[in-house]
C-alpha cells in the first residue's frame, strides 16, 4: 500500500466507530437533546413514542417507532418520560425483559415519593435491569455543549454489567461517570438537582445574621448616638462608612470561624484520647462548610479593600481634609509630623495589604482546578500554615488600627465597645488556643492520637 492510499483511508469515514443502537422512550426536551448528543457520538438512536410522526425537532438520523417496536431494536432503553406516566410501561414488561432501562427522571420536590423513581421503575418491571443516570445533566447543557460545570454523571444500579454499559455510554458522550453503588443510592441522586446550595446555607445565614447585627450596631453608635449628643446628621454613613466598618469585621470573624472548628476538634480528641469517635454532628457540619465560610470572608475582605480605595473620592473625606488645613492656616501653625502615628498607620496598611494578599492566595487554592493540581501536603501547607499566617496578619491589622483606642473612654458610646473590638474576640481566642496547642507537651499527644494511638483502646486484649 502506498503512502497516498493510507491517507485516503484515514480521511474516509471510520465505519468501525459506529456504536450500538440505543432506544430512547419519549421525544420530549431531554429525549431529543440526549438523542442529538448520542448520534454525534456515533450511536444509532431509535425513539419509542406515542406518535410515530417525525417532527423537525427530532434528530434527523433517528428513527421514530412505537414503544414495543423501538425497544426490540436495542439492549439499552433510556426512559425520558416523567415518573407519573411510568405505568404505561407495565404492558411492555415482556419486550423489556432482560433489557437495561436507564431512569433519568427527577422530581419537583425533595423526597416527593416514598421510594426513588428508579426503584419504582424496578418494582414495575422486575425482569429489567434498572440503572439511574443522567438526571443531574440538563437538556439545555446537553444541547448547547455547556457541560463544563456538570461533566459528572452519577450512576447507580444493582446489576454491575448493566451499570458498566451505561457508564460506557456516559464516557462516549465525553462525560465522566461516577459510580454511586446500588440502586439504593437513587434517592440521594434524585435529590441532588433539587438542593439549593446545600453547603452554602449555614455560611450564608450566619453571614447575613452577623452582617445585619453589626450594621444595626454601627447605625446606633455612629449615627443615632452622634445625632442625639452632637446634633450632627451623619445618616450618609449608611452608604460607605458603615459598610466599610462592617466588611472587615465580618471578614475577620468569618476567617476565624474557619479555624475554630479545627481547634474544637483538637480539644475533643485530646480529651477523648482517640480519633476513632465521631465528632458531634454540629462540628462535622461546621467542618464541611469551612471552604464556603472562607470564600464569604474573602468577599467581605475584597469589599473592604474597594471601599477603602474609594475613600479619598468622598465629599466627607475632602471636607475633613480641607477643614484641617484651614484650621491650621487660621491658627497659623502646622502640626509637626508624628512619627509614631506615621509608623502605626503605615504598619496598619502594610499588614492589611499582606493579609489580603495571602487571603486571596487561600481563596485561589480552594478552587477545584487549583487544588486538584497540588498534593495533600501542599494543600495542607497553604490552607493551614498560610491560613493561620493570614489570620495573624489580619488580626494584627485590626489591633494596630485600634491602637490604644480601646483604653479611651470615648470609645465606649453608651458603654458599648466599638465593633472592631468585638471582631477581635474570636480571632484572638483562636490564635491563643492554637498557640497553646503547638506547645510540644500538647502537640505530641495530639499528633500521636491523629496517627491512630488511643489512650484507652477498646479492642486491646
Ligand atoms: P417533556 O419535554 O415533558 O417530555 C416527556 C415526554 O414523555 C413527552 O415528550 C412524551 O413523549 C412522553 N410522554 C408524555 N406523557 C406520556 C404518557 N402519558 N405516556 C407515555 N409517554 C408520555 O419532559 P423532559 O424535559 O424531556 O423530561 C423527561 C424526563 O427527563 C423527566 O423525567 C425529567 O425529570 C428528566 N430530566 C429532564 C431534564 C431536562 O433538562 N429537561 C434534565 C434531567 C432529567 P412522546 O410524545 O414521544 O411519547
Amino acid at each position: 500500500m502506498n503512502k497516498n492510499s493510507s491517507n485516503i483511508m484515514a480521511l474516509a469515514p471510520n465505519t468501525s466507530n459506529k456504536r450500538e443502537t440505543v432506544c430512547i422512550f419519549g421525544t420530549g426536551d431531554f429525549g431529543r437533546a440526549l438523542g442529538h448528543k448520542m448520534i454525534q457520538s456515533g450511536y444509532s438512536v431509535v425513539y419509542g413514542s406515542r406518535s410515530t410522526q417525525v417532527s423537525n425537532l427530532i434528530p434527523k438520523d433517528a428513527e421514530v417507532l412505537g414503544h414495543a417496536e423501538a425497544a426490540q431494536k436495542a439492549a439499552i432503553i433510556i426512559i425520558a418520560i416523567q415518573r407519573q406516566h411510568y405505568n404505561f410501561l407495565t404492558p411492555l414488561a415482556e419486550v423489556l425483559h432482560g433489557k437495561v432501562l436507564v431512569d433519568i427522571s427527577n422530581n419537583l420536590k425533595l423526597n416527593q415519593y416514598p421510594e426513588s423513581n428508579a426503584e419504582y421503575l424496578a418494582e414495575l418491571l422486575p425482569g429489567s435491569k434498572v440503572v439511574k443516570a443522567f438526571n443531574t445533566v440538563s437538556a439545555w447543557a446537553l444541547q448547547s455543549g455547556a457541560l463544563d460545570a456538570s461533566r459528572q454523571v452519577f450512576v447507580c444500579g444493582d446489576d454491575v454489567e448493566a451499570k458498566q454499559m451505561v457508564m460506557n455510554i456516559v464516557r462516549a458522550l465525553g462525560l465522566t461517570p461516577l459510580d454511586k453503588g446500588s440502586l439504593l443510592a437513587a434517592q440521594e441522586i434524585e435529590n441532588y438537582p433539587l438542593q439549593l446550595f446545600p453547603m452554602w446555607k449555614f455560611p450564608m445565614f450566619l453571614s447575613l445574621g452577623l452582617t445585619a447585627f453589626f450594621f444595626v450596631y454601627c447605625v446606633v453608635l455612629d449615627i443615632v448616638y452622634t445625632y442625639i449628643y452632637e446634633k450632627n446628621d451623619f445618616s450618609f454613613f449608611i452608604a460607605i462608612t458603615i459598610p466599610n466598618r462592617v466588611c472587615p469585621v465580618m471578614a475577620l470573624i468569618l476567617l476565624a470561624l474557619v479555624y475554630l472548628p479545627g481547634i474544637f476538634a483538637a480539644i475533643i480528641q485530646l480529651y477523648r484520647g482517640t480519633k476513632y469517635r465521631r465528632f458531634p454532628n454540629w462540628l462535622d457540619k461546621w467542618m464541611l462548610c469551612r471552604k464556603q465560610l472562607g470564600l464569604i470572608a474573602l468577599a467581605f475582605a475584597s469589599l473592604h479593600a474597594v471601599f477603602t480605595l474609594v475613600t479619598p473620592l468622598r465629599a466627607f473625606a475632602s471636607w475633613r481634609t480641607s477643614k484641617g488645613i484651614i484650621s491650621q492656616a487660621l491658627n497659623n501653625k502646622t502640626e509637626p509630623l508624628n512619627t509614631t502615628n506615621a509608623w502605626l498607620s503605615d504598619s496598619y496598611l502594610a499588614l492589611g495589604i499582606l493579609g489580603y494578599f495571602l487571603f486571596f492566595l487561600l481563596g485561589i487554592t480552594s478552587l477545584p482546578s487549583v487544588s486538584n493540581n497540588v498534593n495533600w501536603r501542599e494543600f495542607r501547607f497553604v490552607q493551614s500554615k498560610l491560613g493561620y499566617l493570614t489570620l495573624i496578619l489580619c488580626t494584627a491589622h485590626t489591633l494596630v488600627y485600634g491602637g490604644k483606642w480601646f483604653l479611651n473612654p470615648s470609645a465606649y458610646k453608651w458603654y458599648l465597645p466599638d465593633i472592631y473590638m468585638l471582631s477581635l474576640i474570636v480571632p484572638c481566642a483562636v490564635l491563643v488556643v492554637k498557640f497553646v496547642l503547638i506547645f510540644p507537651c500538647v502537640d505530641k499527644p495530639l499528633t500521636r492520637i491523629r496517627q491512630g494511638w488511643e489512650r484507652n483502646p477498646k479492642h486491646s486484649e
